[in-house]
């Protein structure tokens, strides 16, 4: 017999590549191809493409030391916009909220939304239709790690 259950459920939304991910919005040209973004200063690369990933740039890594594999490969590179970033957060965040008016940001493109009023049932389904509705309204790829805490649905975000 199976009966409906609300057990505690907290999700942690992440955005994927999100610095790449805005620029692919405006540059459809760059949308299989690899891109890094850059820091403040152009320093450090700060956000790379799948694509990007698979040549062994790092994250975090001075340009200077990425920079012979990004002009063989023809990396697209991009210096950071952060009024740009922080109105397609915000944009995510609006969405995410029709879930959950409570949500918590945690950072630029991660947020906690707790969905413990969904039954424990569903609550595949409402991940799949979060990432859903955020892509359709914002055009930004995400990935959902559910669990009974915050700190567990971190790591099962980093499984997914
Ligand atoms: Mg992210």
């Amino acid at each position: 017999m199976s009966s409906t259950q609300y057990t505690k459920k907290i999700a942690l939304v992440d955005c994927n590549s999100f610095y790449v991910s805005c620029e692919r919005l405006f540059n459809p040209k760059i949308r299989k191809k690899p891109v890094v973004v850059l820091s403040n200063n152009d320093g450090c690369i700060i956000s790379r493409s799948n694509e990007a990933k698979a040549l062994g740039i790092k994250m975090g890594e001075p340009y200077f030391k990425a920079k012979d594999i990004i002009v063989k490969n023809n990396v697209n590179v991009f210096s950071s916009n952060y009024s740009l970033y922080g109105d397609l957060s915000r944009r995510v965040m609006r969405t995410l909220k029709r879930f959950n008016s409570e949500i918590e940001v945690y950072s630029i493109d991660e947020a906690f939304l707790d969905l413990s009023n969904f039954k424990d049932q569903d609550v595949e389904k409402v991940g799949k239709e979060i990432r859903e509705t955020v892509l359709q309204w914002t055009g930004i790829p995400t990935s959902i790690g559910i669990a009974k805490t915050k700190t567990l649905s971190k790591v099962a975000n980093h499984i997914a």
